[in-house]
């Protein structure tokens, strides 16, 4: 499968760097305004293929996205000065304005998948510019926070966060929920897998792994400036979940007509990705306080995309 990378950035390259290492797919186009930094992101990921998978790897014009599987959306502009959180995302809509029916011209049949932050907001965007089906616009949303979580918990339970089945759910950022009550190591929950091997899951332990998956993005932004390594693995894996037909279960957003009464939303659930892309939802056993957080989650998303116009 051809898979375009629009936005040759920290994250597209990533992405791009992640889909060699793992053979997600076969063939990789990088597209950027800066026709110079999508050709050095190419050369550069290239020469890693004789380490990694043979994928063809290169840079490009629109043109030549025809007939992209998946195309990722990384592309975006960085806060000016005294600009607020509205106008940014404005100008973000714009940039997406302008790109996503130079997809679509080429590569009709494709799935949009979305990076760009706030990626909750900028996947609801790019749903309603595209005018594709819901299933067709992925964003990236939680995927890398759920990873987060499983990681945590495996290290706390002593054992591969392969066999720990949590979710977090909802805003990719400060409002979303890590969904303990559905939280399972093998097929039973957290907390008594814990008991069991002498580990337990008490309040002082969800309380720290709750901060560290919360506040993940911040500590790194403050050590490095970006955060581009783990979403790069995070779009990778969805690509390969695509190109590989997996109904995989992973948290990705897409738009829905209503969450816990919110209405037409965009925020990340458990769905089943494949070659059709995100095409089901499911919901993990909830309780009352988590559906609450849900409801505040889906709240802080809409108020944040308010007047916003595209
Ligand atoms: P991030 O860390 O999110 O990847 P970067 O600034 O490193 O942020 O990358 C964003 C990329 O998006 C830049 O390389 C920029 O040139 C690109 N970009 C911005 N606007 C457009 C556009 N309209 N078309 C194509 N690429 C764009």
């Amino acid at each position: 499968m051809k898979v375009g990378v629009v936005g040759a950035g920290m994250v597209g390259s990533s992405a791009a760097f992640a889909m060699v290492l793992q053979g997600a797919c076969s063939e990789v186009v990088l597209v950027d305004q800066n026709e110079k930094l999508a050709e050095a992101q190419a050369q550069d990921i290239l020469h890693a293929t004789p380490f990694a998978h043979s994928v063809r790897v290169h840079h490009g014009n629109y043109k030549g996205l025809t007939g992209a599987g998946v195309v990722i959306l990384a592309a975006g502009v960085s806060q000016r000065p005294g600009e607020t959180r509205l106008e940014l995302l404005g100008r973000n809509a714009a940039v997406f304005k302008q790109i996503i029916p130079r997809i679509l011209e080429v590569a009709p049949d494709t799935i949009l998948l979305i990076a760009t932050n706030p990626v909750d907001i900028m996947t609801h965007v790019a749903t309603q510019i595209s005018g594709l089906p819901p299933e067709r616009v992925i964003g990236s949303g939680t995927i890398l926070d759920t990873a987060r979580f499983r990681a945590l918990l495996g290290e706390q339970l002593g054992i591969s966060s392969r066999s720990i089945h949590a979710y977090v759910l909802g805003e990719h950022g400060d409002s979303e929920v890590l969904a303990w009550s559905g939280a399972a190591a093998g097929s039973i929950p957290v907390e008594a897998f814990g008991r069991q091997v002498g580990r337990p899951i008490d309040a002082g332990v969800k309380s720290r792994i709750d901060e560290a998956v919360r506040r993940a993005a911040y500590r790194i932004i403050d050590g490095k400036g970006a955060t581009y390594y783990g979403i790069g693995g995070g779009l990778s894996r969805i690509v390969s979940a695509i190109a590989g037909d997996e109904d995989a279960i992973l948290t990705v957003a897409v738009r829905m007509a209503e969450v816990e009464g919110v209405k037409d939303i965009t925020l990340s659930l458990p769905r089943i990705v494949g070659a059709k892309g995100a095409v089901g939802t499911f919901w993990p056993d909830l309780s009352a306080d988590e559906h609450a957080a849900l409801k505040r989650s889906a709240e802080v998303l809409k108020k944040a995309a308010e007047g916003l116009e595209v």
